[in-house]
């Protein structure tokens, strides 16, 4: 029986995503166990080619994962220490350790607060002399506004550099994110990512071949292209694990019918949720289409409604509990609480349902019953 039948919805089901892949799965483990080609083979070229291709980019390069992807972007494009990357105040840990572990400064700014995002207006407000990138997080799967942000930055040549590690497939002006012409999307395939490997994982789509190409370097010691013990820069170990990448081919070739079943579900939450007292995630804007990575609502008394969910069984989270600058790892990019009121406010409300490919009518059924339960007044 899958998860939910007569138990509990799970906040993901990333065993039943696997169910759709098994048999190719295991067929891909043969044959790759038998080639032998476990580190930067064919697999990974094949699904670098075939991933830029779906998002419209002209270069994919894989890595170990989503917060070196963002490390290693900024780094490819010769961001590092004194200088400031623009993000978002709500966000999560990962967007700002890749900043700082590129050795810049993440400068935080309150998201507005009908998108949850960064908008045009804040990164305005927060753009110094030292600002060396622009970092939108395309949280929940929803586009930021990637165009008024670059009006923003222009003139002053300021780079974006977008977070897309939730919004895989997700369309802005009838392109995919990854092809939006910025100096760069990087992603993350953590399994529950809406393209999830099974295991860690991630990329940068760009359409500059000098940072593909110094990407490339970076993730493999440094090495120089066609001479492997020649380091021409300082790297590591942050390549995407071949097998990895083979069965990210097989996720790929179902990425838009599980984004589908995403919009699917959220819809059925829409129309069974909208009469309850709690606000609503934002509805696809013009000539955007979301992807629901997570579908999240706000809610009064967060805790005692999660708390509620939770008794009756259902797998409900938060996307996220602080805001980045109420982290102790993290206070000191602010000046503690009320730096970032709308973050603050957001992190007491936000409640993640379970949203995923394979959740059922009956399984959102029951988190749709438990939540206008928990919601009663009285
Ligand atoms: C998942 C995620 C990351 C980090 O990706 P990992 O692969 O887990 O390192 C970064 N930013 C956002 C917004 C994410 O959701």
């Amino acid at each position: 029986m899958t998860a939910g039948g007569q138990g509990t919805v799970p906040l993901f089901d990333v065993g039943a995503s696997f169910a759709d892949i098994r048999e190719e799965a295991m067929a891909t483990l043969a044959r790759l166990g038998a080639s032998g080609a476990f580190s930067l083979g064919d697999d990974l070229v094949a699904f670098e080619a075939e991933f830029a291709a779906y998002c419209g980019g002209a270069h994919c390069v894989g890595l170990s994962d989503g917060t070196a992807a963002l490390e290693l972007m900024l780094r490819a494009l010769g961001v590092g220490p004194g200088d400031e990357v623009v993000t978002s105040a709500h966000t999560f840990v990962g967007t700002v350790e890749g900043i700082a572990a590129a050795g810049a400064t993440p400068v935080l700014v309150d998201p507005d607060p009908a998108s949850r995002l960064l908008a045009p207006e804040g990164v305005a407000g927060a753009l110094t002399e030292r600002t060396a990138a622009v970092m939108p997080v395309h949280l929940y799967g929803r586009p930021a506004d990637v165009d008024g942000i670059r009006d923003v930055c222009a003139g002053r040549g300021i780079p974006i550099v977008e977070d897309a590690a939730q919004a895989h497939g997700a369309t802005l002006g009838g392109r995919r994110v990854g092809g939006l012409r910025t100096a760069g999307a990087s992603f993350s395939f953590y399994p529950t990512k809406n393209l999830g490997a099974l295991g860690d994982g991630g990329a940068v789509v760009c359409d500059s071949e000098e940072t593909a190409a110094a990407l490339r370097s970076i993730r493999h010691h440094g090495s120089a292209a066609g001479d492997a013990n020649r380091h021409e820069r300082r790297g590591g170990t942050f390549r995407l694990d071949t097998l990895q990448a083979a069965f990210l081919r097989l996720k790929l070739a179902r990425l838009d019918e599980d984004n589908a079943r995403r919009r699917a579900a959220a819809t059925a939450y829409r129309e069974r949720l909208a009469d309850l007292p709690l606000t609503l995630p934002p509805a696809d804007g013009a000539d955007m289409e979301q992807v629901v990575h997570l579908f999240v609502v706000e809610v009064d008394r967060r805790d005692e409604v999660l708390g509620a969910l939770r008794a009756a069984g259902v797998g409900a989270g938060v996307h996220y509990p602080a805001p980045i600058h109420l982290q102790p790892a993290w206070r000191h990019l602010a000046r503690g609480e009320g730096s970032f009121p709308v973050a603050e406010r957001l992190a007491t409300r936000v409640l993640s349902l379970p949203c995923f490919p394979t959740i059922s009518e009956e399984q959102i059924d029951r988190v749709s019953g438990a939540l206008r339960s928990a919601l009663a007044p009285g």
